[in-house]
């Protein structure tokens, strides 16, 4: 029995699944999760020293790669002074400094823990600023695992039903209204039946929890209007997105402006961090300044802010990263369309910069229906091959490749090799 094998008996008896989050179990693929004792750069090991190249990226926050110096070294000097004080510092001014600086449409931003936390915190803002209390969604999209927002949530829970999760009440959904990504028309209809009492609509601005999802032309341009419309606000939840398609997320990408903006994953560089920001006059409805209350203990914890900051920095300073990820997703995701369309393979490869999906079926995968028309035990196969291949895959067809600056040209290269060496066989 291997090393990883011997610690999920002992975790499963400890720990529900023996994971501490879903996606990690290798459920769906019937193996058992690899226990990773440490990553550097693109590589990641596990407990039995098998070597993988990772487009985990733990989701997303590793875009410098693994174990990055500077980052490393931020945190080794920030931890000498302390871990937390629970009280105001200077690099929170410095971190809401610089990203107030950079990013036209955050005036104003609150440091959280994690991705849920900040879209959680977002909504609630944009109920007391409105006075409304509806939100849209869309179908796919995942805002993390809060109660109202756990409706076709796509990647972790995508399993159907309303409410996707047991123990969220119905009260708790009663105001969630879902809606068909890439589909203007079905918000549309939402808005003109229900448009006075909407205070939100939230979109992955690059849909990734169901699999890579690109906005189609018009279709976030189209929100904004609605939105003005109907006096709704604008949420980009770019807990993915930001500061990964270019340093201002996907509404500079798209030049698309939000009203409220969410971020996690990159923004903490690895640590446990979320933020949420926009415009100064919604966001001054927050507590302490206005009645839309808001806390945490640990949130702007200075080893996060030391981390994220850093990071931040380094992209900000570095433009041509974005160039460069450009180019290195073209190099993967077009040589694996190249492959695919060599042997005439009806498969579908979602792909924009860093981020992309292979789904398993010919359809065009624009929304949730086409998402979900994919073969997930075919990819279950795929995934097995390729992590026999040394390619540490996410465990679910549901979820995007994440490219880092550390990705090297051997190892797309090996990535490209195994691919094909899969598709032949098959
Ligand atoms: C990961 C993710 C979240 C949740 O973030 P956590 O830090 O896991 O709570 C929210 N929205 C999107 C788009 C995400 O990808």
């Amino acid at each position: 029995m291997s090393e990883s094998e011997k610690l999920f008996q002992r975790a499963v008896k400890r720990i529900p699944g023996g994971v501490n989050s879903p996606v990690r179990a290798y459920g769906a693929i019937g193996e058992t999760p690899r226990f990773i004792r440490r990553a550097d750069g693109c590589y990641i090991y596990d407990v039995d020293g098998n070597q993988y190249i990772d487009y985990i990226d733990s989701w997303g926050p590793m875009i410098l790669g693994h174990n990055h110096p500077a980052v490393r070294e931020s945190v080794a000097r920030a931890i000498e002074n302390g871990l937390s004080f629970g009280c105001a510092t200077e690099i929170e001014v410095q971190m809401a400094e610089f990203i107030c600086e950079r990013i036209p449409h955050v005036e104003m931003v609150r440091m959280v823990n994690s991705g849920t936390e900040a879209v959680m915190s977002a909504i609630r803002a944009a109920r007391g600023f409105t006075g409304r209390d509806k939100i849209i969604k869309f179908a796919g999209c995942y805002h993390g695992h809060s109660d109202s927002l756990l409706v076709s949530a796509g990647s972790g829970v995508m399993t159907g039903g309303i409410p996707d999760s047991a123990g969220v009440p119905k009260g708790c959904v009663a105001d969630t209204m879902t809606a068909a990504y890439n589909d203007l028309d079905s918000v549309k209809t939402l808005l003109e039946r229900e448009g006075s009492q909407v205070a939100a609509v939230i979109v992955e601005p690059v849909a990734a929890n169901m699999g890579v999802v690109l906005p189609e032309e018009g279709f976030l341009s189209g929100l904004r209007t609605l939105c003005d419309e109907y006096g709704a606000l604008l949420i980009f939840d770019e807990v993915i997105t930001g500061f990964r398609l270019a340093f201002g997320g996907a509404a500079q990408y798209y030049n698309v402006r939000p009203d409220l903006v969410t971020y996690g994953k990159i923004i903490g560089a690895g640590m446990p961090v979320g933020a949420y920001g926009g415009r100064r006059e919604i966001m001054e409805m927050v507590s302490p300044v206005g009645a839309v209350y808001q806390a945490g203990t640990l949130s702007g914890n200075p080893i996060a802010m030391a981390a994220g900051l850093t990071q931040l920095t380094l992209l900000y300073e570095h433009p041509e990263i974005y160039r460069e990820l450009e180019e290195k997703g073209e190099r993967l995701y077009g040589g694996m369309e190249a492959i695919l369309a060599k042997k005439g393979i009806g498969y579908r490869l979602n792909h924009i910069a860093s981020l992309g999906s292979l789904f398993f079926t010919d359809r065009n995968v624009r929304d949730y229906v086409s998402a979900k028309s994919a073969d997930t035990a075919a990819f279950a196969e795929y995934f097995k091959a390729m992590l026999k291949s040394g390619i540490h895959l996410a465990p679910s067809q549901f979820e995007a490749m994440f490219l880092s600056t550390a990705h090297t040209e051997e190892a797309i290269e090996a990535t490209l090799e195994a691919v094909e060496k899969y598709f032949s066989a098959v």
